[in-house]
């Protein structure tokens, strides 16, 4: 069977979810490989393990985390060039985009960015789907030349467990002085909210303009809180300074495909709903009727966020 590589995204060996549903696209596809970069392995084989994958190569090498995306790079075009996988599935991340773009240049390779379903073609290559044009259209493509390097967007695949006893392997690299011309100073952790990552929540609760003020997204947040989920906001709720723009979901801002989303006080604008049309039960709150987002509600309330959201959000803790 055709060996996949899946590089895995993980912080200090906490695999990101992701990494779980690209182990779960890569079991379409062939027998999954994951690369392990940086330390932390104990931690994160667990769950490596649960998802499927055949073989770990561990990469340890100090300068592959030392430095920026290069040298990770330049090790699995080392690796794949070795093991001559199939397919090489990355997430669609910033950090993601660069190497996999850096990746295809080193190996003379097609690759497919943003991706949001993979399938087997008819020869067992991977056809992807993505969604263009604020999701207007969806396109499928197949990488026809090298090894197809693929970056998949957060929620395309709903994880599956398939218990494997995956062969370690540590992988040697050689990394280049180029490579390692920009050293990482200083890395500072992101502000702790206590809430799932946005893009990968299962739960997301919106605010738009209808929020009114920076003050009145403890609303939203407690309703998020009150749900286990993640905050969200639309681009007018950060363009006036109300939250910030690191949880802005739409064309410009985060891609979010949860299995509830609730909007309140969002229009639905062409450019919202392309971050977050692939929810699978979206909810809305809005004092207008003919607001243009209950189109796609599946429930929506006809209210002032302001009564409704408290209500909500008591009812449900009181359960
Ligand atoms: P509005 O459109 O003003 O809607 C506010 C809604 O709240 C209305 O429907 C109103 O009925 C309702 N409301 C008001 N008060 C209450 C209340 N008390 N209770 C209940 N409902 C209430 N937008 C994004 O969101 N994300 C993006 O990434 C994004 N990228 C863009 C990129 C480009 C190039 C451009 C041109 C625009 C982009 N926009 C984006 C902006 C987008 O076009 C809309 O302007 C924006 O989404 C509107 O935000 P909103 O729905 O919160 O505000």
């Amino acid at each position: 069977m055709s060996e996949i590589l899946v590089l895995v995204d993980h912080v200090d060996g906490v695999v990101r979810k992701t990494t779980t549903e690209l182990l779960t696209i890569a079991r379409r596809l062939g027998e999954p490989s994951a690369v392990f970069v940086g330390s932390g392995y104990e931690q994160a084989k667990d769950t490596l393990v649960a998802f499927g994958a055949q073989k770990v190569y561990l990469l340890e090498e100090p300068e592959l985390t030392e430095h920026l995306v290069a040298p990770k790079a330049e090790a699995l075009a080392q690796l794949a060039e070795r093991c001559q996988p199939a397919a090489i599935l990355l997430t669609s991340s910033p950090e993601g985009k660069e190497i996999a773009g850096r990746l295809a240049i080193k190996l003379s390779s097609g690759l497919v960015t943003d991706v949001v379903d993979v399938v087997p073609g008819p020869d067992g290559s991977p056809v992807t789907t993505q969604s263009v044009f604020a999701g207007n259209y969806t396109v499928q493509a197949r990488v026809t030349r090298g090894t197809p390097i693929l970056t998949v967007k957060p929620n395309a695949a709903t994880p599956e467990t398939a218990p494997a006893q995956p062969v370690e392997e540590k992988a040697a690299v050689t990394i280049s002085d180029a490579a390692k011309a920009a050293r990482i100073v200083e890395r500072a952790p992101r502000t702790q909210t206590g809430r799932p990552e946005l893009t990968e929540a299962a739960i997301v609760v919106s605010g738009g303009r209808g929020v009114g003020s920076a003050d009145s997204f403890a609303l939203i947040e407690g309703l998020a809180d009150a749900l286990g989920g993640a905050v969200g906001a639309s681009r007018a709720a950060v363009d006036s300074g109300w939250y910030p723009h690191a949880y802005q979901v739409g064309q410009t801002g985060k891609t979010v495909s949860p299995q509830l989303y609730v909007a309140a006080g969002i229009s639905g604008a062409i450019q919202h709903r392309a971050g977050m049309q692939t929810s699978k039960t979206i909810a809305v709150v809005n004092k207008d009727p003919e607001a243009p987002i209950f189109e796609m509600a599946d429930f929506g309330v006809v209210g002032d966020l302001h009564k409704v959201v408290p209500q909500a959000t008591e009812e449900i803790n009181q359960r």
